[in-house]
């Protein structure tokens, strides 16, 4: 039998949403000057991170003629909500904003900073390597024919639930890759459909997540004009993902909106293999240190990073205690969360809630109602966080701490679903309200 602690556990195995409260013990300055150590990051890399992605933005408003409003830099808004309105919970004070990834273009979705990083980084360095740029050459010289051929020979390939493919298919393609994304039985419909009419290799699997990484690994291995983008083990991945630290940074000082001790920033990201909101965090937390709290969210049928924190030294996946990883949030729809990333924010998340499929449709059809925002199943549970601070298990301090805080929830991907689906999952909404 897993050895977690028994009271999680058995909420964990009922299905019960809760929130579980970090334990962390150290200030975030010395959990980073730690991990710049032993791991070798900090935010001199989330920096150049940031300083390729600018570089490469002229290339970028070529190729994705939307992105020519915000001069090549793929970023979204952050917005105001009104929580109480759109939601009926009376409960809550203290300002809410969304960040609204769901609309980042290109990808639509959060995938897009991590894995368009992970892309251009790899075109960047390949190209190098065969002498068509200097490192500090223009990257508008990579839309040339002659690295279209290059990128050509090379194959750009990935395992995902869905949104991961959507991203590194897109920016692939439009370099001249051959790109190959590998499907887990999760992925819909039409995120299969939209890379295939890009001419994306599109292999389906009827396994999990895991399987459908491992399946790509696997393959990608046994080519070496082949680049595999691991989700579960790439820190390519996430430093593009901490990126997103430095824009809200900006936003935030932009909409003159406080971040102290006094008054801090509590922020809520949907969390499937951990890459997403890890990188986030990381780079919330150099900026922020611990004036920010990071909160990551998962379905209760895959709560894989909760299980990984509860579960100590053994790593332990979401099966091992019985759960069986089956959600309609098809981008949290994982198992085990990557050691990478668990290594790199045991020490910084401040908390992990689980949440209901049925509240995802929920606050789905509320946002679509009040806001006019699509966004997908996996988005809608940023929102789910803040009631858990009513809950009696919830640390005091904590409560206090919301009490004064500034929420700022994820959304992490929708623009991109079709209006079919969207009715879909409207209708869904419907259904679940009268059960
Ligand atoms: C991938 C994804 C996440 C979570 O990112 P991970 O890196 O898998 O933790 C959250 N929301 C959506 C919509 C996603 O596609």
């Amino acid at each position: 039998m897993p050895s977690l602690p028994t009271d999680q556990l058995m909420l964990l195995r009922q299905k019960i949403p809760f929130l579980w409260a970090s334990p962390r013990r150290h200030p975030a300055p010395e959990t980073l000057a730690a991990l710049r150590i032993e791991q070798g990051m900090g935010m001199r890399d989330i920096e150049d991170a940031d300083a390729l992605l600018c570089s490469w933005a002229p290339a970028l408003s070529v190729l994705f003629p939307e992105l020519g409003n915000n001069h090549g830099l793929i970023e979204s808004p952050l917005l105001p909500l009104d929580y109480r309105t759109a939601f009926g919970d009376e409960s809550l004070a203290g300002t809410c904003l969304i960040k609204a990834d769901h609309a980042l273009p290109v990808a639509g979705s959060i995938k897009a900073r991590g894995g368009i990083y992970e892309v251009l980084a790899y075109a960047t360095d390949l190209a190098i390597v065969h002498g068509l740029i200097r490192p500090e050459g223009d990257k508008l010289d990579l839309l040339s024919k002659a690295a279209k051929d290059l990128f050509g020979k090379h194959t750009v390939a990935v395992g995902s639930t869905g949104n991961l493919g959507l991203s590194i298919g897109i920016m692939a393609s439009a370099l001249g890759f051959r790109a190959v994304v590998h499907m887990s039985r999760d992925a819909k419909e039409w995120k299969k459909e939209r890379l295939r009419k890009r001419g994306v290799v599109v292999i389906e699997h009827e396994g999990d997540y895991a399987a459908a990484v491992a399946a790509g690994r696997a393959e990608a291995l046994k080519d070496d004009h082949s680049y595999f983008v691991d989700d579960e083990n790439s820190r390519n991945l996430f430093l593009g993902y901490a990126v997103a630290a430095l824009r809200l940074r900006n936003q935030l000082e932009e909409a003159e909106v406080p971040v102290s001790i006094e008054h801090p920033l509590f922020v809520y990201l949907p969390c499937g293999v951990g890459g997403a909101p890890g990188g986030i965090t990381f780079g919330l937390k150099h900026v922020f240190g611990d004036a920010v709290r990071c909160f990551f969210a998962e379905p209760t049928a895959s709560p894989a990073m909760l299980v990984r924190f509860l579960s100590g030294r053994e790593p332990l996946s979401v099966y091992d205690i019985g759960l069986d990883n089956v959600t309609e949030a098809d981008g949290l729809a994982v198992a085990q969360a990557s050691e990478l990333v668990y290594s790199l924010v045991r020490d910084l998340v401040d908390g992990i809630y689980t949440v209901a499929d049925a509240d995802l449709f929920r606050i789905l059809a509320a946002l679509d109602k009040h806001s006019a925002l699509q966004i997908e199943p996996s988005s809608s549970a940023a929102f789910l966080g803040l009631p858990r601070f009513h809950d009696a298990r919830c640390p005091q301090a904590l409560k206090d701490e919301a009490g004064r805080a500034t929420h700022l929830f994820w959304t992490t991907g929708g623009s991109f679903v079709p209006p079919e689906e969207h009715q879909r999952f409207l209708r869904q909404a419907a259904t679940a309200c009268r059960h």
